[in-house]
């Protein structure tokens, strides 16, 4: 765990998503998987506030994002991508998101506070209806031509730390060799 003076200088005594000087508190990112440690940031009172009182955000706060979106500590992207994920109608936001890159650990860490309000739920199985989770290793039941190239998935074929497409629930992505694809989850078997 990260002590209170190391985040007062990882932060530069700022607020770390809106670089306001004032009113200091650190904030541990709900949401937050076991195995991330450093999930503490450190923010202003005014951000605090508005993270937790959605009904209380002020969009044009929140342009700040814009530079803080970058910042090397993912529990800081974490807390970005949510609040721009929570504005995106507003427009600008969306267009920030776009620009946003994620590594795969850390999407999956921003994302589990929306899917937990979210009413309904994506689940992802595989053929034998055992639920899937990103990371998880699956085996391909069948063969499988890749769409767009001649490449063929071969049956029993294992994919790693498999990443689930989150707006459908009968779609997983995963590597086959060395190569990104799309696979159903019909044809595969959790191991
Ligand atoms: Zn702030």
């Amino acid at each position: 765990m990260i002590s209170e003076k190391e985040l007062l200088q990882r932060s530069d005594n700022k607020c770390e998503l809106c670089s306001s000087e004032e009113n200091l508190v650190v904030l541990e990112v709900p949401n937050s998987p076991a195995n991330v440690s450093e999930i503490a940031i450190l923010i202003c009172e005014t951000c605090k506030e508005q993270i937790e009182n959605p009904e209380k955000v002020e969009p044009n706060h929140w342009r700040c994002l814009n530079d803080s979106m970058w910042s090397p500590v993912p529990a800081v992207q974490v807390m970005a991508w949510r609040m721009l994920n929570r504005l995106k109608a507003e427009g600008w936001p969306q267009d920030l998101l776009d620009m946003m890159y994620l590594d795969e650990e850390t999407a999956a860490w921003a994302k589990a506070g929306i899917t937990e309000n979210s009413a309904e739920k994506i689940v992802h199985r595989d053929s034998n209806g055992v639920i899937l989770e990103a990371g998880d290793s699956v085996v391909l039941i069948k063969d499988l031509k890749v769409k767009g190239s001649s490449m063929v998935a071969k049956q029993g074929t294992a994919v790693r730390r498999i990443a689930l497409v989150h707006e459908n629930e009968k779609y997983i992505e995963g590597k086959v060799d060395g190569q990104q694809i799309v696979i159903i989850t019909d044809f595969v078997k959790k191991i």
